[in-house]
């Protein structure tokens, strides 16, 4: 049996295509190996192949398929020889075991030098089944689709095409570290950077032991799913609540600490980005969605970073973002109570418009830097998987 893979926006990139390919084929191998499906994969033109046993289990590939990044679609299919023959020969056994009444068949040439236009074959091969099997053509709404694509000297069929994952293969964007806190939009904004290619790495801020660990615990589920889509990834731990009460019990002004906590969560975050060789942070937030989210505080924010912040919501609605956080599966989670790191501290009027300078100038009274150096070396960090 082969698994034959399309990818859309490779096809796209042009003098880079071969690298893009072949990272997704790398990364096929090695997932399905670690899956316990050896396989052996090829780039043919347009499409990766992967030949697999006959016996392997379909499931197990499905889920190992259904996280590769760059595949737009998969279909488990019988190869065989190009001749009219083998091919119609395939065709009706393929369809033989499919129940349904109707049929069409949806071929297509990779290869133009192949003497029949798509048209051809579909009517060549249509009327065998219908003489040989006796089932009815229906180009409209068939029960039974049987596609046919003829890639250089081997042709392969199929009946069932399944939806991949979209995005480019993991490991082709460099690296980025998310800021995960446990809600429903930052494990979203991790996910659609991940969707690019790019690794994502994760660092909560908790305040343990303050609290109980169940805001950790959140991270950690949110972490380990996310993580299924990328080679294997870590999780920093960093203790937060000494640093919020440290701002709590200076004299800056209290609307102004979201603005400061967020600023110094990206300043540790920047430090563990540099540790980690990720170029970029990823957050989750969303223009208008809670006072800490205004344009100038964002840029308050953004501020105390020496690199991009990647804000990938920053247009979604709250109801798109959680759509999306439910079909990646960490909505349940994300909506679990637990003791949030910030909700004893945080002011009930937060500032909505911050001035860079007066956050600057906070941070040089309260002294975040040496906080900053600090926090890292008390955090932890874990490896997921
Ligand atoms: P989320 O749903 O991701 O918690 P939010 O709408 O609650 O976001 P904020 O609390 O303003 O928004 O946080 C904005 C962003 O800051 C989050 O999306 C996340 O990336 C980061 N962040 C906030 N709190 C933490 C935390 N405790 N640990 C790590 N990152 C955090
Ligand atoms: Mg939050």
């Amino acid at each position: 049996m082969v698994i034959l893979v399309h990818y859309a926006e490779i096809g796209l990139k042009g003098k880079n295509r071969p690298f893009f390919e072949k990272k997704l084929a790398e990364n096929i191998k090695s997932a399905l190996q670690d899956a316990g499906v050896p396989a052996d994969v090829r780039c043919l033109p347009g499409r990766i192949t992967a030949e697999i046993s006959d016996n392997a289990d379909k499931s197990t590939i499905c889920g190992v398929l259904d996280v590769q990044f760059g595949a737009a679609s998969y279909a488990f299919a019988e190869s065989t020889g190009t001749s009219f023959g083998d091919i119609k020969h395939s065709a009706e056994k393929l369809i033989a075991k499919e129940s349904g009444s109707t049929f069409r068949i949806a071929a297509q040439r990779g290869n133009k030098k192949y003497p029949y236009t798509s048209q051809e074959i579909n009517e060549k091969v249509g009327e065998h089944i219908v003489r040989t099997l006796g089932r009815k053509v229906d180009l409209t709404k068939p029960d039974i689709t049987c596609f046919i694509e003829i890639v250089e000297d081997t042709a392969f069929l199929y009946t069932e095409k399944l939806r991949g994952p979209g995005g480019l293969p993991a490991g082709t964007g460099g690296n980025a570290l998310a800021l995960l806190s446990g809600g429903i939009d930052s494990p979203v904004a991790a996910r659609l950077v991940q969707r690019r290619g790019v690794s994502v790495g994760y660092v909560h801020f908790h305040s343990y032991p303050y609290t109980d660990r169940s805001a950790i615990g959140k991270a950690e589920k949110l972490a380990r799913i996310l993580q299924k889509y990328q080679p294997p990834s870590y999780l920093y731990l960093v203790p937060f609540a000494e640093i919020q009460k440290l701002i709590v019990n200076s004299p800056v002004p209290e609307p102004l600490r979201v603005v400061l906590y967020r600023r110094t969560m990206v300043k540790i975050s920047q430090r563990a980005a540099e540790k980690e060789g990720a170029s970029a942070l990823v957050t989750g937030e969303s223009i208008g969605q809670v006072a800490s989210q205004t344009l100038e505080n964002v840029a308050a924010i953004g501020d105390a970073a020496d690199m991009p912040i990647l804000r990938p919501l920053i247009g979604f609605d709250k109801e798109e973002i959680i759509a999306k956080a439910r079909e990646i599966g960490t909505y349940e989670i994300s909506i679990k109570e637990c003791s949030d790191v910030c909700s004893r501290f945080v002011p009930k009027h937060p500032a909505t418009k911050v001035r860079i300078a007066d956050v600057r100038r906070a941070e040089l009274e309260i002294g975040t830097e040496r906080l900053v150096s600090e926090a890292l070396k008390r955090s932890e960090r874990n490896k997921l998987r």
